[in-house]
């Protein structure tokens, strides 16, 4: 039933500019690389005498599309995962050599999606090839990051038993993770969903957890499950421990019989993938720049140690499913023979019991639409399959109608998820725009600028306050007879920046004229800081949001803007193939029934003026034969039409995911680049950047402004101690506010992320 196959090991070579052809050569038949190097380079690289190495592989994958990566590695592994075969497709290399690449893709463009995504696809198209198996699909994702599991897709709603912390449980039918959450889905884009949900979670978790990712791997499953039983497992890892290299080093090792498994959570969770009756398939991405060549050759070791291992794929059955399924069928057979006696005692001889064809699909779903549309006023029951098809496409129908009500919307509103504050916080802040340059009809044209709550419910107070502090500060420095004016200036700057919010809603000029003083009052003084001579000032009134969005397209933003841009033209390309396809299907529809109306007509003809009968066989005229064989050929097209339109729906479904997730990063982006353009003072931005995983920017304006006000409050106090020290002490305190400045600004993040990781 079995038979020892080997694992699959594949490279493939990150593209670059700078392939390293002096030292990195591939086999005529693309299956082995070649390393060699010249002696000089031998220094410092790797410390044996070693200049030549040979690697045999079953492919490399050098310049190749994702198309040709998905068709080589991961292909026949799903194929055969429906037939009851666990596969594992695993990439394994150095960060940055592009495994995540190979498995994800790059989740802002269709065309280069990676395994994950195919592999979902394909599960779901064979399932639609094999209508009369109840198969179900279910997908988890977890993290293993330094020991500890993850469950990345525990934001979503999940029923089932939360088992915290989890656990790696094995039990006679194999290994499994206690209390990471399986979810159940029934069609391609809910499988999308999830992935993305997945893939969102890890690269949130990176950021806020600031974490390593060679620490960090991932395991992706896919189960398929038929009539109760596992058929299939498709899992991969993003990077291998030393642990795993045992492990297989282990496996490879037919001398040997227990192999280290439990020695940590990575290899503990994939025993039954990689020692188990399993197709293995492994990537090993590699840069293939002479810079790296040293992790270069580590993976290519690690590659052909693989080669080594041997796996039995078998069936993954847990009971005799071959005698149940041949006593199933044995039942049917009686059941279809006592139906067929009942129907023809009940006169019913018409019946039929088969499964459904497109064609009586489609049927019942134009059905549906005119009983909707009460052009049709019952639709008559004929069995109880087709009671089922009904009340499916009643739902179809539903759906569809749903989406187009929606469209229509959008075409002329643009709607917003209540619950995406992010997008609610922008299209606020952009008062009248959207990314697409929709207009919003606001009326209240002076809706943007901060981002900000305003500073305070009466402006005109707080300026006026303001004032009066600076008027305190300033005579209260001539009254100590501080003598230089430009430690007066400098004193200013750190009480100003802090203060200086302007107000979203107030729009009065005079208060606006204010704010130009004292920005302009506050600029420190060119000899202070030769760095913010070379950066462009920054405008004194911030430019308005719309006007900023747009100078963000054609700079920062401009890459992320074309990829959404060219996603939307995808989607929009797709949505008018769609639409023509839907035309056309409709026109063969309509075709059908004419011809099927022609060929009763005919019928009813040939009735009337008497049947010929040849040795049991009927002769029909020459048209009407015609008319058979057109219908014939009406219905292949049908189907054909129906096939492409349910491909270009999943499409469709997959590039407006692309186009959402681009729109939202280009907003959240631009938000980050004009809060760090416009407000959050560039001094702290400079003092912040290094070793900070979260951008200035992210940090709400407001969390960054209200900081300055307890400041303000010290800042006076000592500036009435401090300032009889003299002019010279000015720069010492300043640096002292400002560090106590940034150690709360840092302690908000700290709290922000706490927040978020909750
Ligand atoms: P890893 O997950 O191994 O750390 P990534 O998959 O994130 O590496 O790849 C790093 C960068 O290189 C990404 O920006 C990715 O888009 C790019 N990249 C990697 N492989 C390819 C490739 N074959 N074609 C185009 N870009 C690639
Ligand atoms: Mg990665």
């Amino acid at each position: 039933m079995s038979t020892r196959k080997k694992v699959h090991a594949f490279v493939r070579v990150r593209p670059t500019d700078d392939f390293a052809h002096e030292v990195i050569r591939y086999g005529d038949d693309n299956k082995s690389i070649d390393i060699h190097l010249k002696k000089d380079t031998r220094r410092g690289v790797v410390n044996n005498q070693q200049t030549d190495w040979s690697f045999k592989l079953d492919g490399v994958l050098h310049d190749a599309s994702q198309d040709l990566v998905y068709e080589t590695v991961a292909k026949d592994v799903i194929s055969q995962a429906l037939d009851g075969y666990n596969g594992t497709i695993m990439c394994y290399g150095q960060t940055g050599a592009g495994k995540t690449y190979t498995m994800t893709g790059a989740t802002e463009n269709y065309k280069h999606r990676g395994i994950l995504p195919r592999a979902l696809q394909q599960v779901f198209r064979m399932i639609e090839e094999r209508p009369t198996h109840a198969i179900t699909v279910r997908v988890s994702y977890l993290e293993i990051y330094n020991e500890s599991l993850f469950d990345l897709l525990s934001t979503l709603p999940y029923v089932g038993p939360s088992v915290t912390p989890m656990t790696i449980v094995e039990n006679p039918q194999g290994v499994f993770i206690k209390g990471l959450s399986v979810h159940l889905t029934s069609q391609e884009e809910d499988a999308f969903s999830l992935l993305f949900e997945g893939e969102t979670n890890r690269i949130i978790a990176s950021h806020t957890m600031n974490k390593n990712s060679s620490r960090s791997h991932c395991i992706f499953t896919i189960y398929v499950e038929s009539e109760g039983r596992v058929l299939k497992e498709a899992t991969y890892i993003n990077k291998s421990l030393s642990f795993l290299e045992q492990a297989i080093i282990a496996l490879g090792d037919q001398k040997r019989d227990h192999i280290p498994f439990r020695q940590c959570k990575l290899t503990h969770a994939l025993k039954d993938s990689l020692g188990g009756n399993c197709n293995m398939v492994l990537v090993t991405n590699i840069y293939g720049d002479a810079a790296q060549l040293e992790e270069t050759l580590s993976s290519l070791r690690f590659a052909s140690r693989m080669k080594l291992v041997t796996t039995e794929p078998a069936i993954n059955e847990k009971y005799d499913a071959e005698r149940m399924v041949k006593n199933l069928e044995k039942e049917l057979v009686l059941l279809k023979q006592e139906l067929a006696i009942h129907d023809s005692l009940a006169n019913r001889s018409l019946v039929n019991y088969n499964p459904m064809d497109e064609i009586q699909i489609a049927e019942i779903n134009s059905q549906v639409r005119r009983y909707l549309e009460g052009t049709l006023d019952e639709i008559d029951i004929i069995n109880l399959r087709q009671i089922q098809e009904v009340f499916n496409q009643f739902r179809v129908v539903l759906s569809q109608q749903e989406q187009e009500v929606e469209c229509a919307l959008r075409r002329k509103y643009t709607l917003i998820d209540k619950n995406d504050f992010a997008a609610i916080s922008a299209v606020q802040k952009a008062g009248l725009m959207d990314v697409d340059g929709h207009l919003v009809g606001e009326p209240d044209g002076q809706g943007f600028g901060l981002g900000v709550a305003p500073f305070s419910a009466k402006p005109g107070k707080k300026a006026k306050s303001k004032k009066t502090f600076k008027e305190q500060l300033s005579s209260s420095a001539r009254k100590e007879g501080a003598s230089s004016p430009v430690g007066g200036k400098d004193l200013d700057v750190s009480i100003s920046k802090t203060q200086l919010t302007p107000s979203s809603k107030d729009g009065d000029v005079k208060d606006m004229l204010l704010r130009d003083r004292e920005t302009s009052n506050i600029e420190p003084p060119s000899l202070d800081s030769p760095k913010e001579e070379l950066r462009p000032p920054r405008p004194s009134t911030p430019p308005s949001k719309p006007v900023a969005f747009e100078d963000f397209k054609n700079e920062r933003g401009s890459e992320i803007n074309r990829i959404f841009k060219e996603n939307k033209s995808i989607l929009n390309e797709r949505r008018k193939r769609a639409s023509e396809t839907t035309q056309r299907i409709n026109a063969i529809k309509q075709e059908i029934d004419m011809t099927k109306e022609a060929l009763n007509f005919q019928k009813s003809l040939r009735e009337k003026q008497g049947e010929y009968e040849n040795q049991g066989l009927m002769i029909i005229d020459e048209e009407e034969f015609l008319l058979i064989l057109k219908l014939k050929d009406l219905k292949k097209q049908y189907r054909t039409e129906y096939q492409d339109l349910r491909d270009l729906r999943a499409e469709i479904q997959y590039c407006q995911h692309l186009v959402d997730q681009c729109r939202h990063r280009l907003l959240t982006e631009f938000d980050i680049w004009y809060n760090e353009s416009f407000f959050i003072p560039e001094d702290m931005q400079v003092a912040l950047k290094p070793g900070s995983s979260i951008r200035p920017g992210m940090i709400p304006v407001s969390r960054i402004m209200s900081l300055g006000e307890d400041d303000q409050d010290k800042f006076s106090q000592l500036q009435q101690t401090m300032l009889p020290e003299g002019p010279d002490s000015i720069s010492f305190y300043n640096a002292k506010v400002k560090t106590e400045q940034k150690h709360k600004y840092l302690k908000t993040m700290m709290g922000l992320q706490q927040t978020q990781r909750k």
